[in-house]
């Protein structure tokens, strides 16, 4: 009998993922896992949290214990990076050794920094993608009296918080007139605006940033369009992501914001799959394509993956979740809205603990909940109920949502 052998380009947590499921889906032919960074998979969001201000040890990023791999006869290859996909022979050559053979072929090459022109990574300009870089960022935090963020997105807020709580001295510039304004619409960006400022962040909007240099002796130099120049310490570049789907264009894949995929993660090739940053999915629940940078996905995907590459026919509908913490603001958002969809809140957006709903064509798309921890599901299931509302009710906080 042959055994399969199914391939993971990717070790981070979708990648680590997939091959947990088609264990625990019990798979018993080989698996590879094969990623370009030294580190064994691990999770993304303590790196602008937990990690980078000190309150996680290093241990407790990792998606799962050194010795899980070899317990669980998974071949992970580290420092190893995919260079080709050939469809035709079912093989991926790699930077070291002979090509990898497979049946079945993942892909969870997830996405890096976008880069901003002039100020990449080698230029000594601070970017937070991988743990390498919020351990620069710690080492920075501790020597640094002011620096610089390009970008107040969700990231560039989080490493603020962490840059106040360590007493650095933080100007974030960004083009919109809100961080985030285009996500949450004014009111609700409006409050994580408040909060940095509250705590002491100089907040820079409606201004872009016309160029940045970078000196390893005397520090960074931020220049904005108009003339202005901010002198820094250091500059932290956090404008986005961009899906690594390079290797699935040259292997002839449909690439289009990220690799399509049907609902069931399956690519235009059956025997190829997506999953993670990089999957652009059908979702039955949404009724439409959708690609998005969450933790969340790239935990929940891989078990609908793995169960269709055993032959089964599972697919992914759900909502995307996402969540922050910054200062004393904890946040989770589930669901999905246009920037221009109708925001409705209840609660205290001053405190702030409050909730806020994104609807379209009267009904609730989407919905966050800021320091309020047991409404979540009540808010998912008025998501799927998919009914238009009463907006009078449901910004009254004494009404159930059950009831709006
Ligand atoms: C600092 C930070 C904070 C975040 N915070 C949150 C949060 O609070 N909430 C939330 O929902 N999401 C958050 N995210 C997003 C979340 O971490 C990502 O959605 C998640 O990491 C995606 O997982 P993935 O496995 O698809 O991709 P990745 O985590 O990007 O892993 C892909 C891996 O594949 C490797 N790779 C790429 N190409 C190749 C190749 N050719 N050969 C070999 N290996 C390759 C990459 O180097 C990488 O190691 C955060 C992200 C960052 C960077």
């Amino acid at each position: 009998m042959t055994v399969s052998k199914f391939v993971i380009i990717g070790a981070g947590l979708a990648g680590a993922k997939t091959a947990q499921a088609l264990r625990d889906k019990g798979f018993d032919g080989q698996i590879v896992v094969i990623g370009d960074e030294v580190e064994r998979p691990y999770e993304r969001p303590p790196l602008s949290k937990e990690y980078l201000t000190g309150k996680a040890e290093r241990d407790s990023v990792f998606v799962h214990d050194a010795a899980w791999y070899a317990e669980h006869d998974v071949d992970l290859r580290t420092d190893t990076v995919v260079t080709g996909i050939d469809r035709v022979s079912k093989t991926v050559s790699v930077s070291d050794g002979d090509p990898v053979a497979y049946d079945k072929l993942v892909l969870a090459t997830g996405s890096r920094s976008r880069e901003f022109p002039g100020a990449g990574r080698d230029t000594g300009a601070y970017y937070l993608r991988r743990l390498e870089d919020s351990d620069r960022l710690r080492e920075l935090f501790r020597v640094a009296r002011k620096i610089v963020l390009v970008g107040g997105g969700w990231i560039g807020l989080e490493v603020a918080a962490a840059a106040r709580g360590a007493g650095v001295e933080v100007v974030i510039v960004e083009p919109e007139e809100l961080p985030l304004i285009r996500i949450l619409g004014r009111r609700v960006a409006q409050v994580f605006a408040d909060l940095q400022v509250r705590h002491g962040v100089e907040l820079r909007t409606g201004v872009k940033v016309a160029a940045v240099e970078v000196d390893a002796g005397s520090g960074a130099l931020v220049r904005l369009e108009g003339g202005e120049t901010i002198a820094a310490d250091a500059v932290v570049i956090g404008i986005g992501a961009v899906p690594n789907t390079e290797l699935a264009e040259a292997a002839g894949l449909s690439v289009s914001n990220g690799v399509e995929v049907d609902a069931g993660l399956r690519t235009s090739d059956p025997d190829v799959f997506a999953v993670g940053d990089i999957a652009n999915a059908e979702n039955p629940a949404l009724g439409r394509r959708i690609r998005v940078e969450h933790w969340a996905n790239a935990l929940n995907q891989p078990a609908v993956a793995a169960a269709n590459m055993l032959g089964g026919d599972e697919v992914y509908q759900r909502l995307p979740y996402f969540y922050t913490d910054q200062y004393e603001l904890g946040m989770e958002y589930v669901g999905y809205a246009d920037g221009d969809a109708d925001v409705v809140t209840r609660g205290d957006l001053a405190k702030p603990e409050f909730l806020a709903f994104w609807l379209e064509d009267g009904k609730v798309v989407a919905g966050m909940n800021v320091n309020i921890w047991d409404q979540g599901d009540a808010i998912k299931a008025l998501i799927a109920s998919g009914r238009v509302v009463d907006q009078a009710k449901l910004a009254d906080p004494d009404v159930s949502l059950a009831d709006v």
